[in-house]
């Protein structure tokens, strides 16, 4: 059945997926703040707004694709006024899971119905529609998004209520930065152990080792030649990507008083390193930091 879909925020992730339902026959309104984003968008078949208030005038479904949780909290106080009654809001965004509750309430007290649907694959996955997402909200809400989702990606999972996507989405995110600097780590002792980088993987990725920073995204050349370690770390999952999310869930972990000890310093890491050397650098480059750091200790 074809909808039509107001979509808020035509960046990098969201202007590909906007083009992904006008193929798949929807009826696409989109909207951003910068005019080459809208542009673009228009350049793959979505009408472009004037305004996000008029991208949601007639809309049955809202979607938003926006930098952080204070854009979507900003940009619901503008539009939920806007929409029909019973709109049904997809958020898409990667925010806190506290900003992703309050964004449900505010919507349901204008009248509206919400759901978050934040997503992992990636802007390949976003043009390739071989996103997954992670959904929170109600059963009925999901159900009427997925045809949608299913138009942007591969998978949707519903993970539970309000919320229950973006909790979903960054303690996946946390499991994968702890375990992309433990597999570094691992690594650089080997090497300084005299251990062929090769030889570790052969061990480890068919050993209790194994993990997808090891055996897909691989942080040292040579072993997974698909991994970004071979093109100079180009990315790839992007530093400062992994830097947010990891800050995401360590908000998350103190506010619901959880000790994560390596999720916390994973986050201190990924800081530092996003913000020196790995601002434009796939996230497996933190094993040159880690490296770098132990030969100015020897
Ligand atoms: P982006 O910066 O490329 O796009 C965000 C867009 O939102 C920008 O074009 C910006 O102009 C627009 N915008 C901001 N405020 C707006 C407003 N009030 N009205 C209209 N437009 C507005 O970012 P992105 O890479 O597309 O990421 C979007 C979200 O997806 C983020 O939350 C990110 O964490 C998440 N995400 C990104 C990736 C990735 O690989 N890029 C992967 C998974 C999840």
């Amino acid at each position: 059945m074809s909808r039509t879909v107001a979509f808020i925020g035509l960046g990098h992730m969201g202007g590909p997926m906007a083009a992904n339902l006008v193929t798949a026959g929807h009826s696409v309104r989109g909207y951003d703040l910068v005019p080459a984003a809208l542009k673009a968008a228009a350049g793959a078949g979505v009408e472009a707004a004037g305004s996000a208030v008029s991208a949601v005038a007639d809309a049955d479904l809202v979607i938003t694709m926006l930098p952080a949780g204070g854009h979507v909290l900003d940009l619901y106080g503008g539009i939920l006024a806007a929409a029909r009654p019973g709109t049904l809001f997809v958020d898409c965004s990667t925010i806190d899971v506290a900003d992703a509750r309050t964004a449900h309430e505010q919507a349901v007290a204008a009248g509206m119905r919400a759901l978050d649907a934040p997503v992992s694959g990636g802007v390949v996955g976003a043009e390739q529609a071989t996103l997954t997402f992670m959904a929170g909200g109600g059963a009925a809400e999901f159900a009427e998004a997925e045809p949608l989702l299913a138009a942007m990606g591969k998978k949707a999972v519903h993970c539970g209520a309000a919320g229950a996507g973006q909790a979903a989405k960054i303690c996946n995110n946390m499991i994968l930065g702890i375990s992309m600097i433990a597999v570094s780590e691992a690594f650089v002792l080997g090497e300084s152990l005299g251990l062929s980088p090769q030889a570790l993987y052969d061990v480890a990725s068919t050993a209790s080792g194994q993990c997808w920073a090891l055996t897909v995204n691989c942080p040292v050349p040579g072993p997974v030649p698909t991994s970004p370690a071979n093109r100079d770390y180009r990315p790839g999952f992007a530093a400062p990507l992994m830097a947010k999310d990891l800050t995401l869930a360590a908000n998350a972990a103190r506010s619901s008083g959880v000790r994560a000890e390596l999720g916390l310093r994973a986050a201190e890491l990924y800081a530092a390193y996003a913000e020196g050397p790995g601002a434009g650098e796939d996230f497996s480059g933190i094993v040159r930091t880690i490296r770098d750091q132990n030969g100015e200790q020897a």
